[in-house]
């Protein structure tokens, strides 16, 4: 019975006379910036010396600061710089943040796990859309809707809640419909749901599934086709109409292979990992790691990065793909192209 939020049920006074300071103005921060403009509300960026976002969001015809001016300015300052840059960015606005304000943010991990400590005479709140920044900007201008979440961590005001719905109304979140969450279901779900499923998971299952096949002999390019190009025919069906849409649309022999092997490779091992998965996400083992990566330089990321990029999967899929147009409509293109 969760109570989904849309335009009527915002109120706009709490954000019409109010400034909002978008600190970064990358994949976020330029759709939320963007579209407050567009509604009226009165925005300031706030950006580094030297940024090289400067210059797009000067040609957006916006005002831009450095980051402490911008939070001086704003009444919601909202945070949309990278997660991992964010407690030392919060680190230099502390202080222009005064008693009333709201440190706004799209993603609950800093605040979750500790690594910023607001004030205690602010609200903090969460207003996050659920998609890239580009579809967000996009869906605004095409006067339609992208889904989002808010959450409150902290209500000083007494109307923290009201202002995340004003904030969502103006950057075309109500639109299509906004959620009620908390940081900590946002930041566990959000974290399990890259790992075990959508980032994780569904890359392993396709390259061990490519492995499968090549080490079997068959040839490495029929091997990209079924493990990885026909996956988004599946995902589209799935996300149209669940898995039911997608079981009616293939065989029937595509059906009941599936239905009678699909638990074989997911299996109850499979299962246990994933509870452990999302214990070290609940217990902040794996935030304590991410952390600590961050402050060594990367060297497994960068290691693990270097590595999925050259895995034979990817050598036999970007020849493949340049040959054939079905990778012209990829989103990944567009979003390059568009991100600013
Ligand atoms: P980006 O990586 O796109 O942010 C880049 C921006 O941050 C640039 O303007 C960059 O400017 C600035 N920046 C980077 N480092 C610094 C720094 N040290 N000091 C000041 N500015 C800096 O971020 P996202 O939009 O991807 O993410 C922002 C927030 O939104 C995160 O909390 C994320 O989890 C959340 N989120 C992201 C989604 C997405 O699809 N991307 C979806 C939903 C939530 P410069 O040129 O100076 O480097
Ligand atoms: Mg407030
Ligand atoms: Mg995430």
């Amino acid at each position: 019975n969760t109570t989904v939020y849309y335009d009527d049920d915002a109120d706009r006074s709490q954000i019409d006379d109010k400034t909002v300071a978008i600190l970064g103005y990358g994949s976020q921060g330029h759709a939320h910036a963007q579209n407050l403009a567009d509604s009226g509300v009165d925005v300031v960026v706030g950006l580094r010396e030297n940024s090289s976002s400067r210059s797009a969001a000067e040609s957006d015809g916006l005002r831009v600061k450095t980051p402490v001016e911008a939070a001086e300015e704003g009444d919601i300052v909202s945070v949309l710089v990278p997660d991992t840059v964010q407690p030392a960015v919060f680190e230099q606005i502390r202080d222009s943040l005064e008693a009333g304000d709201t440190l706004q943010f799209a993603h609950g991990f800093n605040i979750h796990y500790n690594q910023i400590q607001p004030p205690e005479d602010v609200d903090v709140t969460m207003v996050a859309p659920k998609s890239p920044g580009h579809l967000v900007r996009r869906n605004y201008e095409n006067d339609e809707g992208t889904p989002g979440l808010i959450a409150v961590y902290q209500d000083e005001t007494g109307d923290a809640k009201e202002e995340a719905l004003a904030y969502s109304h103006a950057i075309g979140c109500t639109r299509a419909g906004v959620i009620e969450t908390s940081f900590q279901e946002e930041v566990e779900t959000d974290l399990f749901g890259e790992q075990v499923v959508l980032c994780g998971g569904v890359t392993s299952l396709v390259k061990q599934g490519y492995e499968t096949l090549v080490d079997a002999g068959y040839s490495p390019e029929m091997a990209y086709f079924e493990c990885l190009n026909e996956l988004k025919l599946i995902v589209d069906l799935m996300y149209e109409g669940g898995l039911e849409e997608m079981w009616n649309s293939v065989s029937d022999t595509a059906e009941y292979g599936g239905l009678t092997r699909g638990d074989r490779v997911v299996d109850d091992h499979a299962r246990e990992n994933m509870e452990e998965i999302l214990e070290e996400v609940q217990n902040g083992t794996f935030a304590r790691e991410w952390i600590a990566e961050n402050q060594a330089g990367r060297p497994s990321y960068t290691q693990l990065k270097d590595a999925e990029e050259n895995h034979h999967i990817e050598e036999v899929g970007r020849p493949l793909r340049d040959l054939f147009a079905w990778s012209d409509d990829g989103d990944e293109e567009e979003e390059k192209a568009e991100a600013p």
